[in-house]
C-alpha cells in the first residue's frame, strides 16, 4: 500500500511530504526515544471526523510524560494542527500519526536538556491494516514472545522501542502464515496482539484483560467497552489464559488502525466470529462515521 498524501505537519509547519527529513543522528532513531499515536478520521455525513482526538492527544502527552519529556505543542495546538493537515490534504478519512522523538543533539539514551523534541502529523488513505479479508476473520498464534513488561518497557507509554516487541512477535507469526500475533506476558496471562487488544466472550461475558497484563489502554477497547455496556452485554476486564481464549464462543482484537476484527482462530483452534462480534462492528462503525447521535461526543469535525 502507498503511503502518501500531500503535506505533513512538522514542528509547527505544513511541508510538502517529500520534505519531512530527520537527521541520521536523531537520537529517537537510535534509542527509540519516541511516543506515537494512531487516529483515524472517517467520513461523516458533516464532512471528515476525527474519532476520539482529544482522547489520542492525552495519550501523546501521557507517553512522553512517562519517557520524562513533554510535548512542546500543547493539547490545542496539536488539535488544531491535525485539522488543518486533513484539510489540507482533502482527505474525507484517514488514519493518522502523531509522533514525538527526541530529535539530533546529542547522544546516549535518555532525554537532556537541549535535545530537541521534534512533533510531527502524517496523514494517509489506510483502509486494511490486518490484510484483505480480515473482516471475515483473522488467523492468531500465540507467540514465544512474552509482552513487555510494565516495570521494563512500560506499555502504558505507547513509545516506538515498544514496537521491537510488537516487530519481533508479528515478523514471527507473518512467517508461520498467521496473520497477528498473540502476546502473554511474564506471568503467563494474555496481554494483547502486536498492535491491537483482544477480547473474549465467554458464557456471554465480554472479557479483556487489564493494563496491569501488559496491554496498552486502548482507545476501540474503551470504545467497545462503552457499546457493549450500552448493548446491555456484561463486560469484565480481567486476567484471560490463552486456553480460555481456545475456548470462548468469540474472540475479537481491536485498534484503531484495525477497527474491530473477528478471531477465526487460535493456534490452529478453530474459535470462529459470532453475534456478539457482528453487533460490535456494527455499533463501531455506526459510531465512527457519526450514524449514531449518541457518540457524537467522540467526534471532532474538521470543517467546524
Ligand atoms: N495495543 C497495541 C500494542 C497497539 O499498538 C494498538 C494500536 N494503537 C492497540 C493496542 C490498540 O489501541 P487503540 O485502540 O488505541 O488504537
Amino acid at each position: 500500500a502507498l503511503i502518501e498524501a500531500d503535506r505533513i505537519w512538522m514542528n509547527g509547519a505544513l511541508v510538502p511530504w517529500a520534505d519531512a527529513k530527520v537527521h541520521v543522528l536523531s537520537n529517537g532513531l537510535h534509542y527509540g526515544t519516541g511516543v506515537l499515536e494512531g487516529t483515524r478520521a472517517h467520513a461523516t455525513a458533516r464532512g471528515p471526523a476525527v474519532f476520539r482526538l482529544d482522547d489520542h492527544l492525552r495519550r501523546f502527552r501521557e507517553s512522553a510524560h512517562i519517557l520524562g519529556f513533554e510535548l512542546p505543542y500543547d493539547p490545542a495546538a496539536l488539535r488544531t494542527a491535525t485539522l488543518e493537515l486533513i484539510a489540507a490534504n482533502g482527505h474525507d478519512e484517514c488514519y493518522l500519526r502523531h509522533l514525538a522523538h527526541l530529535g539530533y543533539g546529542e547522544m546516549g539514551p535518555g532525554f537532556r536538556p537541549g535535545l530537541p523534541v521534534e512533533v510531527s502529523i502524517a496523514g494517509w488513505e489506510w483502509h486494511t491494516y490486518l490484510g484483505d479479508g480480515a473482516e471475515r476473520g483473522i488467523r492468531l498464534a500465540t507467540s514465544s514472545w512474552r509482552r513487555n513488561d510494565p516495570n521494563a518497557m512500560p506499555p502504558a507509554a505507547k513509545a516506538t522501542a515498544g514496537y521491537l516487541n510488537s516487530a519481533l512477535a508479528k515478523t514471527a507469526a507473518l512467517r508461520a502464515g498467521y496473520d497477528e500475533a498473540l502476546l502473554l506476558n511474564a506471568d503467563g496471562y494474555v496481554s494483547e496482539c502486536s498492535a491491537a487488544n483482544v477480547f473474549a466472550v465467554r458464557e456471554g461475558v465480554l472479557c479483556t484483560p487489564p493494563p496491569s497484563a501488559g496491554a496498552l489502554r486502548g482507545i476501540t477497547q474503551d470504545t467497545v467497552l462503552t457499546l457493549a455496556g450500552d448493548l446491555g452485554l456484561e463486560v469484565r476486564v480481567q486476567n484471560l489464559l490463552r486456553t480460555d481464549l481456545y475456548t470462548a464462543e468469540e474472540v475479537l482484537v481491536t485498534g484503531t488502525a484495525a477497527g474491530v476484527i473477528p478471531v477465526a482462530s487460535l493456534d490452529d483452534r478453530e474459535v470462529g466470529s459470532g453475534p456478539i462480534t457482528r453487533k460490535l462492528q456494527a455499533a463501531y462503525t455506526a459510531a465512527v462515521t457519526g450514524r449514531d447521535e449518541r457518540y457524537a461526543h467522540w467526534l471532532t469535525l474538521v470543517d467546524q
